[in-house]
C-alpha cells in the first residue's frame, strides 16, 4: 500500500521512491507525495521519474498513476516523484478556505447540506441546499472567515483511524472536521480571500471561493 506523505508533509515537493507495480502505463508507488482526486480536491499535477502523470486515481487505499505509454518503467525501479508546488498550494490555501467557509455555513445555516464540493486551483466551490438566497449572510461569513485567517492559528491534521485511514483536521477553539485532504499548517496562509454567491437553480445554493 502506498504511504501517504502528503499527509504527514503536505509541503514535500520532491521523493525519491519505488515502483511497486506495473499494470501497461499504470504504475504504483511504494511512497507518493501525489496527491489523488478526494473529498473534492483535485488531483497534483507533477512527474515520476520525469515522466509526465496523466491521471491520479485513489481507489481504496491505493493511488495509480496513469503514465505516457512507453514510460519504461519496472517494478522495483527507484523512481524521482516531483509535483507542481504552485499549483499545490493554491489547492491547500483553497481548501483549508473552504473549510471555514463550510464549518461558518452551517453555524448560519443551521440544518442545511452540503451537496458538492470542487477545489481547483482557480477557485473552491461548495453547494448548499438551501431554499433562500444566501446573499444577506455573505458578508458576515467572509468577515468571520478573515479573522480566522488573520488570526494565523495552528491548524492540527491527524489520523482518527489509521487503519482505515480516516483523517481530520482542527482548529483550537473553532472546529474539528474528518477530511483526508491536504491541509495548511496555519490558517494565516489562506490569506485573502473573496466570496460570491451563485444560484444554481431550485433550492440550491452555491459559494464561489476565490484567493486575492
Ligand atoms: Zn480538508
Amino acid at each position: 500500500m502506498t504511504e501517504k506523505i502528503f499527509w504527514k508533509d503536505p509541503y514535500q515537493t520532491h521523493l525519491e521512491t519505488r515502483v511497486t507495480s506495473v499494470n501497461d502505463d499504470v504504475v504504483t508507488l511504494k511512497e507518493t507525495i501525489f496527491y489523488a482526486l478526494s473529498g473534492g480536491q483535485e488531483s497534483d499535477s507533477g512527474s515520476i521519474e520525469g515522466f509526465p502523470v496523466m491521471e491520479a486515481r485513489k481507489n481504496g487505499k491505493e493511488i495509480f498513476y496513469s503514465l505516457p505509454e512507453d514510460h519504461g518503467l519496472a517494478t522495483g525501479d527507484p523512481v524521482k516523484v516531483e509535483i507542481d508546488w504552485d499549483r499545490r498550494y493554491k489547492l491547500m490555501r483553497l481548501h483549508f478556505a473552504a473549510e471555514i467557509v463550510l464549518e461558518l455555513m452551517y453555524r448560519q445555516l443551521s440544518g442545511s447540506t452540503k451537496v458538492g464540493a470542487h477545489i481547483s486551483d482557480e477557485k473552491a466551490r461548495i453547494d448548499f441546499e438551501w431554499g433562500e438566497s444566501i446573499s444577506g449572510i455573505l458578508p458576515e461569513i467572509g468577515k468571520d472567515a478573515k479573522k480566522i485567517i488573520d488570526a494565523n492559528a495552528i491548524i492540527i491534521s491527524r489520523f482518527s483511524d489509521e487503519v482505515t485511514e480516516r483523517r481530520y483536521w482542527e482548529v483550537d477553539g473553532f472546529a474539528r472536521v474528518p477530511c483526508g485532504g491536504t491541509h495548511l499548517k496555519r490558517t494565516g496562509e489562506v490569506g485573502e480571500i473573496k466570496l460570491k454567491r451563485k444560484n444554481i437553480g431550485k433550492g440550491k445554493e452555491r459559494v464561489e471561493i476565490f484567493l486575492e
